[in-house]
């Protein structure tokens, strides 16, 4: 079975590992869900980090395209592999590096459709709390609207 590597990217996560068990035997383990859905035999796995918040590394079970359609938890790349095995008997030996470190993880994340930093205090989507407002040429966090914002009042009051 033909399979193509991931992008360095998946969700605003940077692959670390990833395998094909599409063709391995599965085994349901404690069941897993995206929204209201069960996801179970998938085609691909990938072990990813968090770009944003660090929460350990995290199991990604994906469909062929590395659409994410699961992600569970765990302690250590080690753990996510033991977990992984316990889906998918065989997978342990098909671990394959995708070495792409987090600035290049970074430079990925940025060069996608609709992920250009703040304009102003320069964070990333998935740095900020509130979302966007888009611009012409420059788009503005929530965070600094707030700011900003409360800056022009206290200039306003200020004046006299
Ligand atoms: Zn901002």
């Amino acid at each position: 079975m033909n399979f193509e590597a991931p992008p360095p990217v998946l969700d605003s996560a940077r692959v670390v590992f990833y395998a094909l068990v599409g063709d391995l035997a599965y085994r349901p383990n404690n069941r897993l869900y995206h929204g209201n859905t069960l996801v179970e035999k998938v085609p691909l796995l990938a072990i990813c980090e968090n770009l944003g918040n660090d929460v350990g590394p995290m199991l990604f079970h994906c469909d062929g395209d590395w659409t994410v359609l699961g992600v569970s938890g765990g302690d250590s790349v080690e753990s996510c592999k033991f977990a992984a095995a316990k889906r998918y008997p065989g997978v342990e030996s098909r671990w394959i590096d995708r070495g792409v470190s987090v600035g290049d993880a970074l430079n990925y994340f940025d060069s996608l459709p609709g992920n250009s930093s703040c304009s102003f205090c320069g964070k990333r989507p998935f740095q900020i709390q509130g979302g966007f407002a888009d611009g012409k040429d420059a788009r503005i966090c929530k965070e600094c609207v707030d700011a900003y914002h409360a800056a022009f009042v206290e200039m306003a009051n200020d004046s006299p």
